[in-house]
């Protein structure tokens, strides 16, 4: 039997979570997701001389493919059969694209190296330091959403081990949620957003489940008359929802992201009832619900050091079930600073994650897990700022308050009178400052700032007392995003490599 290769380079990457047809395929985060919404390659222009971006890096995948690492690329990873590295390696040295004797096949392959970041014009090399859209010239990036979290209530029936709530009996009226609408409209529109988007949150906003459909039908006319997008989503613990509610949710058009930290035992010592009862099969069964109806919920996993070594098996049942999921390190605050053994560990937490990610391996799910898997960093899409907080991001607490964060609501920015509340917290100097990785000192010139940039900036400040600095969960980033790299590669070779381009049976 002989297996002859294929000769035609090819050259295979992930854009924004899905493939390069998936534009729109946006994660759902348990905070304030990435402000840089999926970017959009163009062709390349590839006239003039263009080299090899100097700084990719190769690992080995399976057969004749190679992972390639582009730190500065529009996508972070691009996996290539042996035609295609070879043809890359043609500009080692600033070659004119015009002046070759190319095959078409060859002149698409280099469109694409050119358009992931692979072949960079000498021009832009020598500003390395430069911005990424300097870099990477075919990275359009339209508008971002403007988003708001509506605490609908501070009330919860959990008693979660990690919950930075202080769970006061006090509920978000209906005039006041109506008001919050309202104002994030207006700041919208005053700042000319294309799409809008509500976190029904808590406490446990099913608790508030009436007023979640009674804001449903007002925001919706809103956006209509302002011709506006809009996405909602509910953030539950699911032990509430039935049936009803989630045909309620889905005939809307709204999405539920639940939270699931782990199978059993596993997530029972995070997430208790208030009594003390474990919540995990109320909560799985909430997923069942869901998806008997058609409504896929996003999984929000919260890994802590308490049950980290639960990690492989939560991620075996997700994938089980084809569920879109994050995975989330724990964020000690004022509440959850008593319990010690929640503590991320470096070495227990990257136990855990690379358990889970032999599970990933031995059951690659088609949907990318790019920005599934790493906490606050996004693999999937180059951005500057870990997540939209200070820039298009508000925080309604119950009493209408207007805060940057939902873990910071008692650092209070204005309130829903304000004209414009957006404007009124970009300009605020006060409190958690959201800055560019670039002015990160211990991250400017780190290789996965395009993709970490830094993590959450209140952990940092937790950590270090300053805003400019790295994320204390940097040592277990360096040591999981060349996993999931390879993982990505992986996934790619499973799903979109046809039999013909890895080879014939002949
Ligand atoms: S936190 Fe660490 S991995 Fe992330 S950008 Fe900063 S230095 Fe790099
Ligand atoms: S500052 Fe941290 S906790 Fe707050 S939205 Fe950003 S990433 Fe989430």
């Amino acid at each position: 039997m002989k297996v002859e290769l294929v000769k035609r380079p090819i050259v295979l990457f992930t854009l924004n979570g899905g493939d390069s047809q998936n534009l729109a395929n946006f994660n759902q985060c348990d905070c304030a997701c990435a402000s840089t919404p999926c970017p959009t390659l163009t062709s390349a222009d590839l006239t003039g001389p263009w080299r090899v971006a100097a700084n990719a890096q190769t690992f080995p995948l399976p057969g004749d493919w190679q992972g390639m690492f582009v730190p500065g690329g529009a996508v972070p990873l691009a996996v290539l059969n042996q035609p295609a590295y070879q043809l890359w390696t043609r500009f080692q040295e600033p070659q004119n694209i015009e002046s070759l004797q190319l095959e078409e096949n060859e002149t698409l392959a280099l469109n694409e190296l050119a358009r992931v970041g692979l072949l960079q014009t000498a021009s832009i090399l020598l500003t390395p330091n430069s911005q990424l859209l300097t870099r990477t010239p075919h990275l359009l990036t339209p508008t971002s959403p403007l988003s708001s979290w509506l605490h609908l209530t501070d009330r919860c029936n959990l008693d979660c081990a990690y919950c930075y709530l202080p769970h006061l009996r006090e509920d978000m009226t209906p005039a006041t949620a109506r008001a919050a609408i309202y104002a994030t409209f207006r700041s919208a529109v005053k700042h000319g957003y294309q799409r809008v988007k509500f976190k029904y949150s808590g406490g446990e906003p099913l608790l508030r489940f009436p007023l979640i459909l009674e804001l449903h039908q007002y925001a919706r006319s809103l956006a209509d008359q302002h011709g506006l997008e809009l996405d909602e989503v509910v953030l539950s613990n699911g032990t509430l929802l039935t049936d009803e509610m989630v045909s309620d949710l889905h005939s809307r058009g709204m999405r539920l992201m639940l939270s699931l930290d782990g199978v059993g035992e596993w997530h029972d010592v995070q997430r208790p009832y208030v009594s003390g009862r474990g919540s995990f099969n109320d909560a799985a069964e909430a997923v069942e619900l869901a998806l008997a109806q058609g409504l896929i919920p996003d999984i929000s996993i919260t890994v802590s050091g308490r049950n980290a070594e639960g990690l492989p098996e939560i991620i075996a049942w997700v994938l089980e079930r084809d569920l879109p999921f994050s995975i989330n390190f724990y964020r000690q605050n004022d509440f959850s600073i008593g319990h010690e053994d929640l503590k991320l560990e470096e070495e227990q937490i990257i136990a855990g994650m690379m358990a889970a990610f032999k599970v990933v391996e031995n059951n690659l799910p088609e949907r990318s897990l790019l920005a599934s898997l790493t906490d606050r960093a996004n693999l999937a899409l180059p951005h500057a700022r870990t997540c939209s907080v200070g820039d298009s991001y508000l925080v309604f607490d119950q009493h209408g308050r207007v805060s940057k964060c939902q873990m910071k609501m008692d650092e209070t920015v204005t309130d829903i009178s304000a004209e414009d509340p957006l404007s009124l917290i970009r300009e605020d100097q006060r409190g958690i400052q959201n800055i560019s990785v670039e002015e990160k000192e211990d991250c400017r010139d780190c290789q996965w700032k395009n993709w970490c940039t830094g993590g959450c900036p209140l952990e940092s400040y937790r950590a270090t007392g300053r805003y400019d600095r790295k994320s204390p969960n940097c040592a277990i980033y360096k040591a999981i995003f060349p996993e999931v790299l390879r993982l990505e590669g992986l996934r790619l070779l499973e799903y979109f490599v046809e039999a013909d381009m890895i080879g014939m049976e002949a």
